[in-house]
């Protein structure tokens, strides 16, 4: 594959560049890349990032493969709900990782073995400090660490110790296994770090047959290279790691050694990623579920509407670099409303309901209108709407008293139903104590479907229900769920939950096209918002819709006006 052909790889990232350059010079004939999550929560945005560059990259590449494989090093944070989660998510991007899912675990005898050699070669020693003594024997970033008083124990001992400690005749926490590198490292991670512990817990998968686990720095460098990998692809806070992923590699003398490479993860405003602050969020009940549509989550994502597409639209543009910095929400919202907007067949809501009455339509009548599914693509096909005598129309459509350039209802004014006729209002029926506007009295001009007549100008249009003939949805409106862009900036991160993220609108008025809408598809409900059908708590008796995002970004408005 050698060329002498200069290679432009002036429109790649630095990843795929290193990696279009590793297959001209010859140096790997595929990538083998591989996606590694820790099956300890579910896979949240951040993670959405990772799956795109390392499936992108095998994809984009001949001969080339991405692994899942699940890190399942820490088995007492670990559980098969959040594994079968995790899969079905990857598979929801629309990621394929060959059928068969792969465990650290499957490896756990290679790794086993691998400490053994280790022991051999005089690299590693079983240390019997306390965890606190552990502490206080490495050092700080500024002062080196001192040696551990076990770590001149023979290889003979060590391998004694080891052996015992594998068969369970020690403590929890009695002892572990530690990498004998250098205690005087600038780099931390060298200072001796742990590489197995004793800890008696159930695997999810292995059961009771262990109770020494390899720790993530050991088993990592070894499982890529059990599966082949050329490219280690992980985000920057293992950067530090790197000279130790390198250290394990050379030091069990293996060849055609993987290589890591470090880019920055996602932020993304007005949210959190981590996972043990999103499990945090779960535990205490400030969301519903880590499929919450506030969370970040990619089950919550789903639910709230957004697609698959969207998402890998959003990773593409965000791009892959090593620079730091934290995503706008309104990128990601600008990508579901560019796929809605194509997608999205349209529908009409009125999610705050006031009722009007044609008084020259006959009562009982029910006249049939044909709307275009969506407007710009007759192809996506039509959708019948009912003209009844009673209609809602939404209140922030009629103003008694109208600010200027207001184009929509005001008393003896006009207006266009959208998709239908165009209305007058002739009388307001008010509240005889609050004063409150309850019901317009109305007249349609029967020649006005469609196009209007000719020298006719009415402005403004309207989306409106049949009364008679509508069915009832509850409508789940989200905000934020944060109030500041960067919750995590200090202190409890709780406090700066925005309590008002989640609105209920309950039984409000939506057309009868929506009565049989399925999970993930998106309506644009026309001149309201994208909603698409709550996957779990919606029935056929009783809808409910989440807003998946606003037709337009509210917030930019607010901030430009504050
Ligand atoms: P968290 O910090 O949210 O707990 P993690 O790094 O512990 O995440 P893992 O399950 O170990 O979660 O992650 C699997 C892979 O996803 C890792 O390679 C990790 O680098 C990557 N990843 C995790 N979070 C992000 C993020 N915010 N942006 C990009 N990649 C991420
Ligand atoms: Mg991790």
């Amino acid at each position: 594959m050698a060329s002498n052909e200069e290679l432009d790889t002036r429109d790649l990232d630095f990843i795929r560049a290193i990696i279009a350059q590793d297959l001209a010079s010859g140096k790997h004939q595929r990538v083998v890349s591989r996606f590694p999550p820790e099956p300890n929560g579910f896979l949240h945005i951040g993670h959405a990032k990772s799956i795109c560059l390392n499936f992108g990259v095998a994809e984009e590449n001949p001969n080339s493969l991405c692994r899942l494989r699940f890190d399942d090093t820490n088995p007492e944070k670990e559980s098969q709900t959040y594994i079968d989660a995790i899969e079905t998510d990857v598979r929801w991007l629309g990621f394929d990782w060959g059928g068969k899912t792969l465990y650290t675990s499957d490896y756990f005898d290679k790794i086993h073995a691998s400490a053994v050699t280790l022991i051999q070669k005089g690299q590693a020693y079983v240390c019997d400090l306390s965890a606190e003594e552990t502490r206080n024997y490495r050092g700080t970033l500024t002062d080196p660490g001192r040696e551990s008083p076990f770590r001149n124990r023979s290889i003979e001992e060590n391998l004694d110790l080891f052996e015992r400690m594998g068969k369970g005749e020690f403590d929890d926490g009695a002892c572990v296994l530690r990498a004998k590198i250098d205690m005087a490292s600038p780099n931390m991670n060298l200072r001796d770090p742990t590489l197995y512990r004793i800890r008696r817990v159930n695997h999810h998968q292995t059961g009771d047959s262990w109770c020494i686990y390899p720790t993530y720095d050991f088993s990592h460098p070894i499982s890529d290279w059990l599966e082949g990998v050329t490219h280690s692809l992980c985000t920057l806070e293992f950067e530090d790691h790197r000279p130790l992923y390198d250290w394990v590699l050379a030091k069990l003398e293996l060849e055609n050694r993987p290589r890591q490479i470090e880019f920055s993860r996602l932020d993304l405003e007005y949210t959190v990623m981590s996972k043990r602050k999103l499990n945090e969020l779960v535990t205490s009940g400030h969301v519903n579920g880590w499929d919450d549509p506030r969370m970040p989550t990619l089950s919550g994502l789903r639910r709230r509407g957004f697609t698959p597409k969207s998402i890998r639209t959003f990773c593409g543009r965000i791009g892959i670099s090593k620079a730091i910095g934290t995503v706008e929400l309104a990128q990601l919202e600008a990508c579901i409303r560019e796929d809605l907007e194509e997608k999205a067949p349209r529908a009409m809501a009125v999610l705050d309901p006031i009722k009007v009455v044609i008084d020259n339509f006959p009562e009982g009548q029910v006249e049939e209108i044909i709307a275009p599914n969506h407007p710009q693509k007759p192809e996506r096909g039509e959708r019948t709407l009912y003209f009844t005598r009673e209609i809602w129309i939404d209140r922030e459509d009629f103003k008694e008293i109208p600010p200027r350039k207001y184009k929509r209802l005001i008393p003896g004014g006009e207006v266009r139903l959208r998709n239908g006729y165009v209305i007058r209002c002739d009388e307001m029926v008010k509240d005889p104590e609050s004063g409150e506007v309850v019901e317009l009295s109305c007249s349609y001009d029967p020649k006005t479907l469609g196009a209007p007549p000719e020298g006719r100008k009415v402005k403004g249009v309207i989306h409106w229900v049949s009364a008679e003939r509508c069915v009832r949805a509850d409508i789940r409106l989200y905000d934020h769920l944060f109030t500041e862009p960067n919750p995590d900036g200090g202190g409890d991160f709780t406090d700066r939950l925005n309590p008002d993220s989640l609105t209920l609108l309950e039984n409000r008025p939506v057309e009868m096209s929506l009565a049989n809408a399925q999970p993930e598809t998106g309506y644009q409900f026309e001149r309201v918002g994208y909603f698409s059908v709550d996957e779990k708590d919606s029935t056929p008796e009783r809808l409910v819709f989440n807003r998946t995002v606003s037709l337009r970004d509210s917030w930019a408005k607010i901030v430009r006006k504050g």
